[in-house]
C-alpha cells in the first residue's frame, strides 16, 4: 500500500490551497489515522495537532461511526431531503439543536462549511423579504475574515488572496476592521484592547442606512486567517449594535463549534447568542462531508407564513441531511457526549495556554495567541519575505513528527480534544525545536 501510494502518478489530482509543484515534487502522504496520530507513506507517528483540518475534533479511527456509515448505507444509502423525508435527518437535528442555546429551534443540513455560509446568508436576505423588508440587501464580513471559498463566502470574507483573481464579487458588501491589534500582543486568551472595533459598525450603518443592511457575519475566534481572538467585549457590541438596528449576526462556527472553546458553540463561551450560526467539519468528526445552519426560532417562523404546500425557501443540496452523514454525526455526537469532549478544551485550556506562551522565547516570535484548544504563533517575517519562515517551521515539524497548520506567517494548532498533557508536551517540543532552529 505504502509503496504503491508512491508510485501513482501525482499530476492528475489538483489540490486544493496547495503549492501544487513543490509538494509533489517533495510529498508529504497520510496513508493512515488513528487516535491522535496520523501514518505516514514511510511508515511515521505524526502527532496530529490541527485535529486534520480543525475537524477531527474526537481524534481519529471510530469504530462505532465507520459502523453507523456502513448499516446506513446498507439500509438506504442516499435519499432526497427535496418534499421526502428520512428519519435519521430529523433525529439528528433534533439531537444538534438540543446542544445550542436554547433560541435554536432549526438547522438546515448543508454538504459543507462554504455551503453553510452561503445558505445563511441567503436565509438572512430572503427572511427580510418575507417581512417585507426586502431593501435589506447589504451584507458586513470582516477583514481576515475567513468564510468559505463560495462567492458569498469569499465576497464577506476579506482574505486578499482568496478574491483577487475571482472577478466580481457580491456588490453591497461592507468590512469592519481586523481585531489583531499590535498592543494585544501575547495576550492569554481573550485581548484587553479592541471592543471599539466594534463600534465601526456604525459608521456603516450610518453611510448606508440600516433599512439596507441584512446582516453582519463574523467568525467568533478567527482561524484560517491566523488565530484572531475577540477582544473582550467585542463581539457583546457587536450584537447590541446588530439588534438595535434590526440586522441580523451571524456567527461563522465552522471550527469553533463542538467543542473547540470547551463549549459546544462559541456562543456558550462568550455568552453572545448570534441570529444563525454556521457549523460543519466537527459535525461528523471530519469523517463525512456535511454542515449545518442553526437558527432561531423567529427566522424560521418568518418563513411559515405563505399558503400551505408551497416551498418556503428555494435553496438546499442534492446532500443536505444525507442520510449516511447523519449516522455519521449520530455516532460523532455520542462519542462527543459520551466523552465529554464539548468541554474538554475547557479543563486543558490553562495548561494549554501556559505551553503554547512557553515558547516565547524559542526564536524571532512576534506574538502567541490562545483561546480553548486553539493555539497561533505568528513569527517574524524575514526581509523582504512574507511567510517563509512558517512555512520552513511547518515542514520541520512534519519531519519531526507532528502535523501543524501555517497560514501567513502563523503556526496555528487546534489538536484533537482526546489530547492528554504529554501530547501537548510533544507538540510544543517539536514546535519549539523547529522554531528555534530556523533562522
Ligand atoms: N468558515 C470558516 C470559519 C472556516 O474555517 C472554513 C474552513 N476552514 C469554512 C467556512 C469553509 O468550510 P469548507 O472548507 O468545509 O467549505
Amino acid at each position: 500500500m505504502n509503496q504503491a501510494a508512491r508510485n501513482i502518478p501525482l499530476d492528475a489530482f489538483w489540490m486544493p490551497f496547495t503549492a501544487n509543484r513543490q509538494f509533489k515534487a517533495d510529498p508529504r502522504m497520510l496513508v493512515g489515522a488513528k487516535g491522535v496520530h496520523y501514518t505516514s507513506d514511510d511508515g511515521r507517528d505524526i502527532l496530529d495537532g490541527t485535529a486534520g483540518l480543525w475537524c477531527c475534533n474526537a481524534g481519529h479511527g471510530y469504530e462505532s461511526i465507520a459502523k453507523a456509515a456502513y448499516n446506513q448505507l446498507l439500509e438506504m444509502d442516499y435519499a432526497p431531503a427535496f418534499q421526502m423525508g428520512h428519519p435519521i435527518a430529523f433525529e439528528f437535528a433534533d439531537r444538534l439543536r438540543a446542544l445550542a442555546p436554547d433560541e435554536f429551534k432549526h438547522v438546515f443540513f448543508t454538504g459543507s462549511g462554504s455551503e453553510s455560509v452561503d445558505t445563511a446568508l441567503k436565509i438572512a436576505l430572503a427572511y427580510h423579504r418575507a417581512r417585507g423588508e426586502g431593501q435589506r440587501t447589504r451584507l458586513i464580513g470582516r477583514e481576515r475574515g475567513y468564510h468559505g471559498v463560495g462567492f458569498g463566502g469569499i465576497s464577506v470574507g476579506g482574505i486578499v488572496n482568496n478574491r483577487k483573481n475571482f472577478g466580481t464579487m457580491l456588490t453591497g458588501v461592507d468590512h469592519l476592521p481586523h481585531t489583531h491589534l499590535p498592543e494585544n500582543a501575547f495576550s492569554k486568551g481573550q485581548p484587553e484592547h479592541g471592543a471599539h472595533l466594534a463600534d465601526d459598525l456604525e459608521r456603516i450603518i450610518a453611510l448606508h442606512g440600516a433599512e439596507t443592511i441584512a446582516a453582519v457575519i463574523v467568525e467568533p475566534v478567527a482561524g484560517s486567517t491566523g488565530v484572531l481572538i475577540p477582544p473582550k467585549g467585542y463581539l457583546q457590541r457587536l450584537r447590541e449594535i446588530t439588534s438595535q438596528h434590526g440586522i441580523l449576526l451571524i456567527f461563522d462556527e465552522v471550527i469553533t463549534g463542538f467543542g473547540r472553546l470547551g463549549t459546544p458553540f462559541a456562543s456558550q463561551k462568550f455568552g453572545v447568542v448570534p441570529d444563525m450560526f454556521t457549523t460543519a467539519k466537527g459535525i461528523t468528526n471530519g469523517t463525512l462531508p456535511m454542515g449545518a445552519v442553526f437558527a432561531q426560532g423567529f427566522i424560521h417562523d418568518a418563513f411559515m407564513t405563505g399558503p400551505e404546500g408551497m416551498i418556503e425557501l428555494f435553496h438546499g443540496y442534492t446532500y443536505s441531511g444525507h442520510p449516511v452523514a447523519c449516522a455519521a454525526g449520530l455516532a460523532t455526537l455520542d462519542i462527543y457526549e459520551q466523552n465529554g469532549l464539548l468541554t474538554r478544551a475547557a479543563e486543558l485550556e490553562s495548561y494549554w495556554e501556559e505551553k503554547v506562551h512557553s515558547l516565547r522565547d524559542k526564536g524571532p516570535i512576534k506574538d502567541i495567541r490562545n483561546i480553548g484548544l486553539i493555539g497561533g504563533v505568528e513569527l517574524e517575517s524575514r526581509e523582504g519575505e512574507f511567510g517563509t519562515r512558517a512555512y520552513e517551521v511547518f515542514l520541520k515539524c512534519y519531519k519531526a513528527g507532528a502535523m501543524v497548520r501555517y497560514t501567513g506567517e502563523t503556526i496555528a494548532m487546534s489538536p484533537p480534544l482526546i489530547f492528554e498533557k504529554e501530547n501537548i508536551d510533544t507538540l510544543i517540543d517539536i514546535l519549539g525545536e523547529a522554531i528555534s532552529t530556523t533562522a
